[in-house]
């Protein structure tokens, strides 16, 4: 089966995907066309900034082919890519390519702290995960048919909905990739951990 997963490269923390996937030992192709996205099995959207990250989706004419992609291969979305993933999000120059039904508050941990490192609790895995959260979003108006997969102080962090996954920190910045291979494991059936 064909295993490469796209990572979204038009700007921000893409790079880093691309190594978490590798030791994962799983194939990537940087994404910046629509033609790119062929012979993917799933896509990683990146951090970075959102509102920039939606203007060069619409200049290179990648919003339809990312939605048409989505209805059949997983995403995974990570903060700026998070934002995107929603339904809705507080800032209207910024249009989400509503794959999770949700509301993204932009800067919702930024607000309080620029940027920071927290124990994340998982409800996958009983090892707590060293989350960087870098001017992160907030996940608000959960639709149930929503799983809460990870928490900080009761706050929701990390989402799925079939094998489609969003979360407000970065994973791909640490050595710790139970992130991707949960992710992976959703949809490639345990063969990551
Ligand atoms: N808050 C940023 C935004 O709105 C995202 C920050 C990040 O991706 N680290 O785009």
């Amino acid at each position: 089966m064909n295993n490469t997963v796209g990572v979204l490269a038009l700007q921000g923390a893409y790079q880093k995907h691309v190594e978490s996937l590798s030791s994962l030992g799983v194939g990537s192709r940087l994404i910046r066309r629509a033609s790119e996205l062929n012979g993917c099995c799933a896509l990683i959207l990146p951090g970075g900034e959102s509102t920039t990250i939606s203007l060069l989706l619409q200049k290179n004419d990648l919003y339809s082919p990312i939605k048409t992609f989505a209805e059949n291969h997983p995403v995974l979305g990570v903060c700026a890519g998070m934002i995107l993933m929603a339904s809705d999000v507080d800032d209207e120059r910024v249009t989400p390519l509503g794959l999770l039904p949700f509301r993204a508050s932009r800067n919702f941990y930024g607000r309080q702290m620029h940027s920071f490192s927290a124990d994340v609790t998982l409800d996958f895995d009983d090892r707590p995960f060293n989350a960087p959260f870098i001017r992160a979003p907030g996940i608000e108006k959960l639709s149930p048919e929503i799983t809460r997969l990870a928490t900080l102080n009761n706050n929701a962090v990390m989402i799925g909905m079939g094998d489609h996954i969003a979360l407000s920190f970065h994973p791909e910045l640490t050595d710790d990739t139970r992130i991707h291979a949960y992710w992976l494991n959703r949809f490639e059936r345990a063969m990551y951990y």
